[in-house]
């Protein structure tokens, strides 16, 4: 009985959390948006690889058990996520995403939760690009509406940049020898580099830092803080660490390499 009242209360409180978003059956999930395309933070796997799986899901697992909901995932194409947020559809957004100042007008970032770079795929035994510079005029495939994108725009030119919905046909274009390179986060970088190795080369020019966070419904000071919360729990009992090691790949240290040669 006990349980029972204590749960009904968790439950009651976590509607009210969320009836601030305004999503329909908010009673019942804690629903993250994702593209389960941006592998190691979301991707399919899993029994029969249906499920998604991946480091932001094991973080939107943990910040669900503080909400006290259970996690519902939807997949949708990476340019969809705010507006699904906006619009009440999902909860929160965890897609390997960039806080960015344009981005926050219009959603609000948790605490940062990763820190990121863009690297340059090419088809191994092409020229290397050895300065940013180097992408001028040539072309680029990129996953649209990310910062990615926003990089190789501003590189290469915006009639040399060819957009995709998915970062696997991004990298595709240029393994079909369609475009030069493609800009695209370092962890999936490595991930597809290491999958397609004898066809690709990762290379890392000096882009700047970028931070992932997790992005909520503007104005939903509840959630934010249960989220902030979660992280801060998670990077203090060593589950943070432990996902690490569980999901993403460790990048080569550049000043190892350059001491090996
Ligand atoms: N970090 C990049 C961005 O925020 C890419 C994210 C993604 O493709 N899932 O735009």
């Amino acid at each position: 009985m006990k349980t029972f009242l204590y749960g009904s209360l968790a439950v009651v409180a976590a509607a009210a959390l969320l009836g601030a978003c305004g999503r329909q059956d908010s009673t019942t999930y804690l629903v993250m948006g994702t593209n389960a395309e941006f592998p190691p933070f979301e991707m399919r796997g899993g029994p029969g690889g249906t499920k998604v799986v991946g480091f932001d899901v094991e973080v939107a697992k943990a910040i669900a058990a503080k909400v006290g909901l259970p996690l519902k995932i939807e997949d949708m194409k990476f340019d969809s996520l705010l507006p699904a947020l906006d619009a009440g559809k999902v909860d929160m957004v965890l897609a390997g995403m960039t806080i960015t100042p344009d981005r926050a007008r219009n959603v609000d970032f948790s605490a940062p939760y990763y820190k990121a770079t863009q690297v340059v795929l090419i088809r191994k035994g092409d020229p290397a690009p050895t300065r940013k510079e180097d992408l001028q005029g040539r072309t680029v495939a990129v996953q649209l509406g990310t910062t990615g994108a926003g990089v190789a725009v501003e590189l290469a030119g915006q009639e040399n940049v060819r957009q995709f919905t998915s970062t696997m046909d991004a990298v595709v274009e240029l393994m079909n020898t369609k475009v030069d390179f493609v800009v695209i986060d370092e962890q999936p970088a490595i991930n597809f580099q290491k999958r397609n190795a004898p066809d690709l080369d990762l290379v890392r020019l000096a882009f700047a830092d970028e931070f992932y966070g997790v992005a909520v419904k503007k104005g939903n000071a509840e959630l934010l803080a249960r989220v902030n919360e979660a992280l801060a729990e998670i990077v203090a009992d060593g589950r943070y660490d432990q996902f690490v090691d569980q999901w993403l790949i460790q990048a080569p240290d550049p000043a190892a390499e350059t001491a090996a040669e």
